[in-house]
């Protein structure tokens, strides 16, 4: 096969003579299991040669030292719910599907959980919960603390603590040279600050140290408005997110979605607030709104997080950030209204325009030159939202057209914040698409950093050349 010194095939042959490391084969059902288990069609439809499924670091420093000896092509796949084709899987080429290592453990007082990179929020709540103890992770508990990680991470705890990675004391990597390296404040802290929103440019990440925080019950659940209402909820959306002392306990997620079947609109927000308190000030306004269904209660971040698993379908991802605006809001939701009626897929369209507030009190926790992340957002920005337009379908010839549409959907929202002067440099790595470039939204400074630090870690650009998916430096 062109370009590979031994084809896929024969490379994992030999990967199967690594100790104890399982390497499964297409028609297993081992093979199947990592298949089914990505979020989206897209990345399932790849087919790799073999897939690997380590279950302890030595299997992944032996894995990428054979691998990168032989050129070979491979993929990482954390929790597999990024959904773009080749993120987190490859065609005739490597995967390493990292879910077997997922052991979580704590210190002596609980003030620092150690997470294998292949665990998933949800089993990670499981354990802490009853400890009192939580980090700031992901809010959906399928996904991987991997991906989420890397690429920064919002939780509802963000607002406390920052972007999940802002809260890691500790990263176990494995090099391209096979190499297990810590990277944490006082080793390699170059790398620290680089993995902080690199995703998988720089290794493969085994172990994650996060501090954790006090956690009993929270509240939390849905508020669900009549679209006629939006104005009003925007409003309030506004006015949390934009608060000049954001409370640092209000994490808010609002969404419109349209259906293309039922050609409606749905309006909720997900309101949570990380004390046991279901009315607290921060939700007077949004609470009353008038709802056609509210379902706050006290909840646990395990019940919480434990969301029922959707159907492998096509989905894309975009996203921009803005200011805070309810007029804003209300424009983007014009700009959508007037374009999603005339979608045309067979079997439908789902489209979801949802918002959550990017507070300054967020950033400013990794705002800091030598221990900060590399995500480049700034309290100097102000107070700021993140969009994410989420389609989904399941009509696979229609993805051409669906795909012209989003972003063309996407070019009119970002000119609406321009002409706003409400448009911000920062694009979300886990909520991208793949053709958006979320690293340079990082700012020349943190590119000009995290390329000095490849060239440190990996001289010969391994994880820029033969790990094909994800953002790339040079994105
Ligand atoms: C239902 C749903 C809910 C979500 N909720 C949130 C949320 O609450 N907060 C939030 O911030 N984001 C959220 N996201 C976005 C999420 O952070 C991204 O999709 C993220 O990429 C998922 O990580 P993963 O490990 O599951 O995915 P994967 O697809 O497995 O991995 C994503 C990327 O990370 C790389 N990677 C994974 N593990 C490693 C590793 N150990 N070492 C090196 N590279 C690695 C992969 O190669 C890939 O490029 C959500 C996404 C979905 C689909």
């Amino acid at each position: 096969m062109a370009g590979f010194l031994v084809p896929p095939g024969s490379m994992c042959s030999q990967l199967s003579a690594i100790p104890g490391l399982t390497i499964a084969f297409p028609n297993s059902s081992s093979y199947a299991a990592t298949q089914n288990d990505f979020w989206t069609l897209q990345e399932a439809s790849l087919h790799p040669a073999c897939i690997a499924q380590p279950t302890e670091t030595q299997h992944v420093a032996d894995l990428i030292s054979a691998i990168v000896s032989h050129d070979t092509p491979f993929a990482i796949k954390g929790g597999g719910h990024a959904p773009s084709a080749g993120w987190a899987n490859i065609e005739n080429a490597i995967t390493i599907d990292m879910g077997g290592l997922s052991t979580i453990s704590v210190n002596g007082d609980a003030s620092v959980a150690s997470i294998g990179a292949g665990a998933r929020w949800l089993d990670v709540y499981t354990f802490l919960d009853p400890l009192n103890r939580t980090v700031a992770g992901g809010r959906n508990g399928a996904v991987g603390v991997g991906g989420l990680t890397l690429g920064g991470g919002v939780s509802y705890f963000s607002p406390q603590v920052g972007f999940t990675c802002d809260t890691v004391v500790n990263f176990q990597v494995v090099l391209a040279s096979g190499e297990v390296v810590n990277a944490n404040s006082t080793e390699n802290p170059d790398l620290f600050r680089a993995l902080k929103g690199g995703v998988n440019d720089f290794g493969v990440v085994t172990r994650f140290d996060f501090v954790t925080l006090p956690v009993g019950e929270i509240s939390g659940g849905s508020v669900v408005n009549d679209i006629e209402h939006r104005h009003a909820v925007f409003k309030a959306f506004a006015n949390i997110a934009d608060a000049p002392d954001y409370d640092i306990h209000a994490s808010i997620v609002t969404s419109v979605v349209f259906s293309s079947i039922s050609k409606t609109w749905t309006l909720s927000s997900t309101s949570i607030y990380t004390t046991p308190d279901l009315n607290p000030p921060v939700y007077k306004e949004l609470f009353a709104v008038p709802s056609i269904s509210k379902s706050i209660h006290l909840t646990t971040l395990h019940d919480f997080a434990n969301e029922t698993a959707l159907p492998q379908n096509d989905i894309l991802f975009y996203t921009s950030t803005y200011g805070v605006s309810a007029h804003l809001l209300d424009e983007l939701f014009d700009i959508c209204n007037a374009s999603v009626h005339a979608s045309q897929v067979s079997g439908g369209v789902t489209w979801l325009l949802t918002f959550e507030p990017l507070p300054s009190a967020i950033v400013a926790h990794g705002d800091d030159q030598h221990f900060g992340n590399s995500l480049g957002t700034s309290p100097k920005d102000g107070n700021s939202m993140i969009l994410l337009l989420t389609v989904v379908w399941s009509d696979t010839s229609s993805s051409a057209s669906v795909e012209a549409e989003a972003a063309s959907l996407l070019s009119k929202m970002d000119q609406a914040a321009r002409n706003r002067k409400l448009d911000r440099r920062f694009r979300y790595a886990n909520y991208a698409n793949p053709s958006q470039k979320p690293i340079h939204s990082y700012g020349a400074a943190n590119r000009e950093f995290l390329n000095k630090v490849a060239n440190r870690y990996d001289r010969k650009g391994i994880f820029q050349k033969l790990v094909p998916g994800g953002f790339k430096l040079e994105n």
